[in-house]
């Protein structure tokens, strides 16, 4: 008997979308764990390692349970990196069940999947992504670190169509980052540079998860 594909997950919650431009709708959230990329500013370092073992069956009971208390119509897929596990049956076994889903991702990796929302985030120091991701991504988000420049800026703005949104998001709500940011956004509008707004980590402020 084929054995069930099995998901490595930090944690299944209720919660509102803190980040991007779904910002404040309500959302069920997948954590999975692990990240191919080991960021020194991450705010989610605990589900690098730690998780438990999941079937796709689990995880859509667990999701379907949650609704009956929270009833969102979103699934946000996130981590650490969750493509870095093959989510294509979740996926799709959500879909079927009628959950819009949206997935967070740092944008190295790709799975041909049928995802309504894919919020990107390249990281430092090259901010690599998936090429697929140009046509695919609906909103790039840039955290403001401290070494980001805007020349860094400049040239994810100009790999994307100007339709993508780019946001700039402040390292965890830090006043530093966010002057940082004013500043980044004055530089781009002198530059001429379109669709680039200022965002903020709305779970932070309300102390969601
Ligand atoms: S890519 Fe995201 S989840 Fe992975 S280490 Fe960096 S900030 Fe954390």
């Amino acid at each position: 008997m084929p054995q069930p594909h099995i998901l490595k997950i930090t944690e299944i919650f209720p919660s509102i979308q803190g980040e991007g431009l779904r910002q404040g709708y309500p959302t069920l959230f997948v954590r999975f764990s692990g990240c191919n990329l080991k960021c020194p500013f991450c705010d989610t370092q605990y589900a690098w390692e730690e998780g438990n073992a999941y079937s796709t069956r689990q995880v859509i009971e667990e999701i379907i349970k949650l609704k009956h208390r929270f009833p969102a119509q979103w699934v946000c897929l996130t981590g650490g990196e969750p493509l870095l596990q093959g989510v294509a049956e979740l996926v799709k076994e959500l879909k079927k069940e009628g959950f819009n889903i949206q997935v967070e991702t740092n944008a190295t990796l790709f799975q041909d999947i049928p995802v309504d929302w894919y919020s990107i985030s390249p990281k430092p120091a090259n901010y690599f992504f998936h090429p697929e991701y140009k046509k695919k991504a609906k909103e790039v988000k840039v955290i403001l670190t401290k070494d980001i420049n805007f020349e860094s800026i400049r040239r994810l703005r100009e790999e994307f169509p100007e339709k993508t949104p780019l946001l700039l998001q402040p390292q965890s709500n830090r006043k530093w980052s966010m002057d940082l940011g004013m500043k980044i956004l004055r530089q781009a509008l002198r530059a001429g540079l379109k669709n680039i707004k200022l965002s903020i980590q709305l779970h932070k402020i309300y102390g969601l998860r």
